[in-house]
């Protein structure tokens, strides 16, 4: 096998997620050479994005046309600028790469996946509804495109063109190698260095070992840090929690698998890396444990549909505009100034069959798996997704029950600190279904329900 110093890269890039993937492609489909290299095992190419639900955003697309919704680059740009809030000086980076990706899912990036081989789903769906102002945080229309193979379809040819580039002798992957350490010549960066860790069989996602075997310093013209994000790592996200959301939630769960750890942050930022921005993070607010975990305490979210009906911990329903789908950041924050440290959603059956799906690939399989027939399930059957009804059945931040009482008697019992109250919750339900009645309404999700289904 060619050694390091024979291949001799053009780029060395660290990370094997989406991100270290699309550029080795980049860089590899203009004839140069790139040392692509991961601290996890091979299993696990494609990082994050395996897991994700595919979600693609999109401006004014056929899709999007279909469905009757009229998005355009100007409505994409108010709402992309009003949620990022740029006001600092060192947004001036990501201002440029805002309008430069708001150019790109405009024109290019539609034929940009079609060449992937990456198709969509009929479906537009609405990630973040928003605060409720025109010029606040949100999307004012649905541009989450469903990819057809969710995050797994999304991976799949990035992969392919990363084994292509392989065989042609143009890429050179090194797993198992964790980088802990940039080398400087002349002021730049022009190596890394860092840890062989052991072999590990686990599966995709589940945590492996860190156990240390060798060393490695490798050396290129180019480094690109393609890490990921600080998710999968609890103590750096409290170390950086903003103010303004109020404190950390002293429980929290991780959407992303343990190899998101961050660390790679703090070695670019020792070899002097500016780092900014540490402070905006997101956090999903609607998120559950997973009763079939894969990686440590697994969380999944739900993607809400508008109709549940949310409160905290108290019993009381959630004011607008912190509804399901529509504000999580400040949602999270009103939950965590009003003390509390869980929240419920409260649904029937019919909402939970029509409404309520799970993030993730792997909590969808009809659309991972390109399966027509349990997607038609999906749309068509009795009951809810098969992980949906698994969740409803086994999660263990689930409760079910046959009559209201019952339900808020084992809500209670679930937290055994018997703060709710049955009375109270009815009388916000009744309250609310009352303006059902007519179509008249002065509650703010009745009326934005209506609102989606014309
Ligand atoms: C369940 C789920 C659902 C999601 N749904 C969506 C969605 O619908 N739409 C959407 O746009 N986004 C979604 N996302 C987010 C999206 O998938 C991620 O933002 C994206 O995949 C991140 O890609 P990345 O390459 O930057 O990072 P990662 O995928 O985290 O890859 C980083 C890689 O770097 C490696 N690494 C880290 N440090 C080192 C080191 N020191 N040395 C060597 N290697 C290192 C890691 O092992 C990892 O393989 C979802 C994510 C999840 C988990």
């Amino acid at each position: 096998m060619q050694t390091v110093d024979q291949f001799k890269p053009d780029a060395i890039i660290i990370g094997t997620g989406l991100a270290g993937l699309t550029a080795a492609m980049e860089i590899t489909n203009a004839g140069k050479k790139v040392l692509l290299l991961d601290q996890e095992t091979e299993k696990n190419i494609g990082g994050q994005a395996y897991w994700s639900f595919g979600g693609l955003f999109l401006i004014n697309s056929s899709q999007q046309r279909l469905m009757g919704i009229k998005d355009s680059f100007d409505l994409a740009h108010q709402d992309w600028m009003s949620t990022a809030s740029f006001d600092r000086p060192e947004d001036y980076w990501p201002r440029q790469w805002a309008e430069a990706y708001l150019n790109f899912a405009a024109a290019e990036k539609y034929d940009y996946l079609a060449k992937l081989g990456i198709k969509l789903m009929f479906m537009v769906g609405w990630a973040e509804r928003g605060d409720g102002s025109a010029s606040g945080h949100g999307n004012s229309v649905p541009r989450f495109h469903v990819s057809w193979g969710t995050g797994v379809g999304v991976v799949k040819p990035f992969v392919e063109k990363a084994y292509q580039a392989e065989r042609k002798g143009l890429l050179l992957f090194k797993f198992r190698h964790r980088v802990t350490n940039l080398i400087s010549r002349n002021g730049a960066v022009k190596g890394v260095s860092g840890d062989i860790l052991a072999d590990d069989d686990q599966e995709r996602g589940v945590a492996t070992n860190r156990n240390v075997i060798s060393s490695f310093s490798f050396y290129a013209p180019h480094i690109v840090i393609a890490s990921g994000g600080i998710g999968g790592n609890h103590e750096l996200v409290r170390e950086n929690w903003p103010a303004r959301l109020g404190i950390a939630p002293l429980k929290m769960i991780s959407g992303v698998p343990a190899y998101v750890d961050g660390k790679m942050i703090g070695v670019a930022e020792k070899m002097g890396a500016h780092m900014i921005n540490r402070d905006r993070m997101w956090h999903y607010t609607e998120g559950v444990q997973n009763w079939n975990s894969i990686w440590p305490d697994h969380g999944i979210r739900i993607l809400p549909g508008p109709s549940s009906m949310w409160f905290d911990a108290k019993g009381d329903r959630l004011p607008a505009p912190y509804l399901p789908g529509f504000d999580t950041l400040g949602t999270l924050k009103y939950l965590q100034q009003n003390g509390s440290s869980y929240s419920w959603f409260i649904l029937t059956q019919n909402i939970l069959k029509k409404e309520f799906a799970l993030s993730g690939s792997e909590q969808n399989p009809d659309i991972t798996n390109k399966d027509y027939w349990l997607f038609l399930q999906r749309l068509f059957g009795r009951k809810a997704t098969g992980p949906v009804e698994s969740f409803k059945e086994k999660g263990e931040d689930f409760v079910v029950a046959d009559s209201l009482e019952a339900l808020v008697k084992q809500m209670n019992q679930l937290t055994g600190d018997g703060m709710l109250d049955y009375e109270h919750i009815k009388s916000q339900i009744v309250a609310r279904d009352r303006e059902l009645d007519n179509p008249f309404s002065k509650d703010f999700q009745v009326n934005y329900i209506r609102s989606t289904r014309k």
